[in-house]
């Protein structure tokens, strides 16, 4: 399907009008309380946005990454926080590519409904990292069983979520002659493990409902194993584009708002006489950013695109991660700057949408490993780890 300039405008106009209802008071209040957003995802959801990329014959809109993109943009553009539920989208990729037919029929319409949520994606762990080879977490197939043992840590939104996409090891690290394999893809249904499962909330500097996750002998059935066993990475990794294009269309939005927020703030706020946004040394920063994130946009809608035409764009998705993440908190700095001392007060919104559009560039892949990508991968230098 072609999406055409006006479509992505009515998309954009429709996700602004849902996201007037939900105005900054109420993300200052979640935030404050450490809530999860529940009423704006309900609506989120019943909206079908959600569910843009779940194929239309299971219940969704069939839209691409652009489209998907598009709306966590906005979201996040409005002074909201996508981070609340953007990981169905994240998880879309390894369930629609390598899941069983059974397995979509099973989850897909009841998650494009409403009535399940797959919002967690266990990837991290305490003693891994960045090297995501290295987790130590098992799975072993007794029978027609897995019983998984081990653990992860900053693992979003588990408590808000019915379903949990896990990647654990079915064969050990030292087994196998290639790092890369004896991983494996779960869905897990966490309603059905609940007493072996232990999650604890992490407190952290942005609301993203984060916690640790013990597995103790959780008993999963080998249904709920994605495509082969031992082929997981391959498939988080096919997902790592379309992730990394979203990351960087929710940090556009957030560009956005915070040059929107410096400039106006600039105009009005009249110090020695004049609005200190006649001074350069205000102005310049704030157009220095507005020029970083119009940059950022470009390269994301060229990796989107690329994405959406099933073409290669392991470098453009990368490149659009960096540069939006990076010209987000550009923008930030520059807007809490602006606003002087009342950067800092809860009221205005700045430090809420500071912390939060720190976080990209650090999860969920830092921007270091980004930068190792281009190195070895685009510009084929030798690998630095
Ligand atoms: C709020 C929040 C939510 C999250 N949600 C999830 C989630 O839902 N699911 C999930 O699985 N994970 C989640 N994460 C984890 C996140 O993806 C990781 O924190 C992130 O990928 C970085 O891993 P790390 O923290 O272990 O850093 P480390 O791997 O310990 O790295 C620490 C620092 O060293 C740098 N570094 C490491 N190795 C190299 C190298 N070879 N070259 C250059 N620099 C290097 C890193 O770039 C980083 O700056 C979340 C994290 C946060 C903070």
């Amino acid at each position: 399907m072609t999406t055409t300039a006006e479509d992505l405008q009515s998309i954009r106009e429709n996700v602004r009008a849902l996201c007037k209802d939900f105005p900054d008071t109420y993300w200052r209040e979640t935030d404050g309380k450490g809530a999860y957003p529940q009423d704006f995802v309900k609506a989120l959801t019943e909206s079908g946005y959600l569910a843009a990329l779940i194929p239309e014959e299971y219940g969704g809109s069939g839209l691409g990454i652009t489209e998907a993109g598009v709306i966590l943009e906005e979201i996040n553009h409005s002074g909201g926080n996508s981070g609340a539920c953007h990981a169905q989208m994240y998880t879309m990729g390894t369930l629609l590519r390598h899941g069983s037919e059974e397995q979509k029929r099973r989850y897909l319409p009841a998650i494009a409904q409403g009535e399940l949520r797959l919002q967690a994606f266990a990837v991290t762990e305490p003693n891994a990292g960045s090297e995501t080879t290295r987790i130590e977490t098992r799975a072993v197939r007794k029978g027609d069983r897995y019983i998984v043992n081990g653990q992860k840590i900053f693992i979003s939104r588990a408590q808000q979520s019915d379903l949990m996409l896990l990647l654990a090891r079915t064969t050990a690290y030292g087994d196998v002659p290639d790092k890369t394999q004896g991983i494996s893809v779960f869905i897990v249904d966490m309603r059905e493990v609940k007493g072996n499962l232990q999650i604890r909330p992490l407190d952290l500097m942005v609301n993203h409902h984060t916690n640790t996750i013990f597995f103790e002998d959780v008993n999963i059935p080998s249904s709920s194993l994605i495509g082969e066993e031992g082929k997981g990475f391959r498939y988080i990794i096919d997902g790592w584009n379309a992730e990394r294009i979203l990351v960087a269309s929710e940090a556009i939005g957030d560009g956005h708002w915070f040059i929107e927020h410096a400039s106006s703030y600039a105009r009005e706020r009249v110090v020695f006489g004049r609005p200190i946004g006649a001074n350069q040394g205000v102005q310049f920063p704030i157009a220095k950013a507005y020029a970083h994130v119009q940059a950022a946009d470009l390269m994301r809608f060229d990796a989107a695109a690329k994405f959406d035409r099933k073409e290669k764009c392991g470098a453009e998705a990368n490149l659009a991660k960096l540069l939006a993440s990076e010209a987000a908190w550009e923008a930030a700095d520059v807007c809490l700057t602006t606003y002087g001392g009342y950067g800092f007060a809860r009221d205005y919104d700045v430090e809420r949408k500071f912390r939060e559009t720190r976080l990209l560039t650090v999860a969920p892949v830092n921007n270091n490993l980004i930068l190792a990508f281009l190195g070895q991968n685009v510009l084929k230098m030798p690998k630095s780890y």
